[in-house]
């Protein structure tokens, strides 16, 4: 059963690639889900493993550690991971957003010392811009970074930090001067081992994505050397929020679209198992119908993820194309879930039935890399 064509921006290449993601994700990720849902979090050795293949910062350049590749590379890594039935390993922040952040900003010193160690799994790395009181108004965060001498005294709090609870290097989201909104925004590198003032606080209990590290982080009066600003200058922080914001969707895009096809497929293998009223649940009419307008909304997303991908690989992906990719593949894998769920039954319902992972880790694609009322916005303002 094919619900979808092979993706335009596919390559020999990338194909034999994933066949190392492929292999690894079945072996490393998909057998212990249970137990890193139970643990709230991965082995942190993961990493390292993943490191040690050569699949993390697959599309850093290969002077600093990475992989060398593209977006493609990321992409079919996301989608063996989703395929895997993963949802606990935040490697599309580590290394398909945070490296890109100290990739494209960084200073050559700064690429040199932190990029290897992200490409090895030494650093686990993560992006901290949520607090408490402000997620979709970025500009009014409150956390401050203040300079004294030759150091930047952080406070504040963030709060639902993917790898919060792993994470060596955080990106940290800080006012530099409280006085301005976005213009006082800036990005500063915080290596947690040995911050004193740096704390780490619950790992948060979630609705779905158990086995992820969903965390707060507090900095009281932490010190950094000045030398971890990204980007030579204060004040960048926003524009440069903004012009990473379209990969980070772009990746959730990948996933959802993997999530949805691999949702119609076990649908479809259990409808046609289950009996009822002496015959396969397939065989009623709403089931076929519900299913048939299921991979349609998959192809037609995936056909739409897949322009976005070119344009991306491109250059050309602009942030009103990645905020509609994000918010319709995402609202339609919330209803493609919810209804391949329904069909399952009672069994949709129960935790060990890879659909019911589906639907919970679904709903989150709707609030996070900026709620899709947020995207709606951004699109709006286009027309
Ligand atoms: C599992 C998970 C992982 C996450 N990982 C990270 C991470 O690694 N790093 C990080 O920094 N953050 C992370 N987040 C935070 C996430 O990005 C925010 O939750 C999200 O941006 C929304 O912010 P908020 O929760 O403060 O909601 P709010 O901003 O308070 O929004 C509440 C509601 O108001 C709506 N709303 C707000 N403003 C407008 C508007 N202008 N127009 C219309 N409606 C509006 C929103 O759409 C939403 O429905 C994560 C969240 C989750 C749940």
């Amino acid at each position: 059963m094919a619900i979808t064509q092979r993706s335009s921006w596919l390559t020999e290449d990338l194909d034999a690639f994933r066949e190392l993601a492929h292999a690894f994700c079945q072996k490393e990720l998909a057998p212990n889900q249970e137990r890193w849902a139970a643990a709230k979090q991965i082995d942190r050795e993961l990493w390292n493993k993943a490191g040690e293949v050569g699949l993390l910062c697959l599309s850093i350049p290969e002077e600093y550690g990475g992989g060398g590749g593209t977006f493609a590379h990321e992409a079919v890594l996301l989608e063996e991971q989703a395929r895997a039935g993963d949802e606990a390993w935040g490697n599309a922040v580590h290394s398909g957003i945070v490296a890109h952040y100290v990739a494209g900003y960084g200073t050559e010193e700064q690429k040199r010392r932190w990029l290897p160690k992200l490409a090895s799994g030494e650093l686990v790395a993560a992006i901290a811009m949520t607090e408490p009181s402000t997620g979709s108004d970025l500009q009014n965060i409150k956390t401050r970074a203040i300079r004294d001498g030759d150091d930047y005294v952080i406070n504040g709090a963030k709060t639902f930090i993917t790898n919060g609870a792993q994470a060596g290097l955080v990106i940290v989201v800080a006012k530099t001067d409280p006085g301005e909104q976005a213009k006082g925004v800036s990005l500063i590198v915080v290596e947690t081992e040995g911050a004193e003032g740096f704390r780490r606080g619950r790992v948060l209990d979630k609705v779905g994505m158990h086995g992820q590290d969903t965390s707060e982080l507090f900095f009281d009066d932490v010190r950094v050397p000045v030398s971890n600003l990204l980007g030579g200058a204060e004040g960048l922080g926003f524009v440069q929020l903004m012009q990473q914001l379209p990969q980070e969707r772009l990746l959730i895009g990948v996933t959802s679209v993997t999530a949805m096809e691999a949702a119609v497929e076990m649908t479809v293998r259990y409808t046609k198992e289950r009996t009822a009223f002496g015959r396969e649940i397939f065989g009623f009419q709403n089931t076929k119908f519900t299913l048939a307008e299921c991979a349609t909304e998959v192809a037609v997303s995936k056909a739409f993820l897949d322009q976005c991908i070119e344009r991306h690989l491109r250059g050309e992906l602009d942030v009103t194309g990645a905020a509609m990719v994000k918010w319709w593949t995402t609202d339609r894998l919330s209803r493609v879930a919810d209804e391949c769920l329904q069909l399952f039954g009672g069994y949709g319902y129960m935790s060990e039935y890879p659909i019911s992972r589906v639907w919970t880790g679904a709903r989150v694609g709707r609030i996070f890399g900026g709620t899709n009322e947020i995207m709606k916005e951004i699109i709006s303002r286009t027309l």
